[in-house]
């Protein structure tokens, strides 16, 4: 299911109309939908809240997307919880306004139409960070044995050095 929002009541001239936004995605098949663009391996609730109103004769919109999920470290694999927020406002234009999209702008796809998903996707996806990290002091699997180092360390040789990189540390010092 695509949640759309029509808002031809807020281009009319001089539109007074103020439509509140109000969503909790909670279905699993529809969550799934998000799961790419969040890179993550399970969603447990996404939310958006909002309203589009008429500013400076343009319809605008205020809001603010929650999602919360499970997200695997990138050192250590394991899942673990995050939650995103993205707050924002932006007037909206229709594609044959000729507005580029910017930090000022949102385009819809179809005139007067806004879809809620796509939505969503465009603006959960500026936030997302390059890796997930259980925690920022993650010491991640040892390379030889694969071995998790947050559960301590394991019996592998540590640091035999390679005479090239040695130099370097030389260098750096
Ligand atoms: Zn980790
Ligand atoms: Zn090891």
């Amino acid at each position: 299911m695509s949640y759309t929002i029509n808002i031809e009541s807020v281009i009319k001239k001089e539109a007074s109309a103020t439509i509140d936004i109000d969503y909790e995605i909670v279905g699993e098949e529809e969550l799934n939908e998000y799961r790419a663009v969040l890179r993550a391996e399970k969603i447990n609730v996404i939310n958006i809240d909002g309203c589009i109103y008429q500013k400076n004769g343009m319809p605008f919109v205020e809001y603010e997307i929650t999602a919360e999920f499970i997200a695997e470290c990138a050192r250590c694999n394991k899942e673990t919880p995050h939650t995103i927020t993205v707050r924002g406002e932006k007037y909206i234009a229709g594609v044959s306004e000729d507005k580029e999209e910017s930090d000022d702008y949102y385009v819809t796809e179809t005139e007067g139409i806004i879809n809620i998903s796509d939505f969503i996707r465009e603006f959960l996806s500026l936030e997302v960070p390059l890796r997930y990290l259980c925690s920022e002091e993650c010491k991640g699997l040892c390379p030889k044995c694969g071995k998790d180092l947050n559960d301590g360390d394991c019996s592998c040789p540590k640091k035999e050095k390679n005479p090239a990189f040695a130099v370097l540390d030389d260098f750096f010092k």
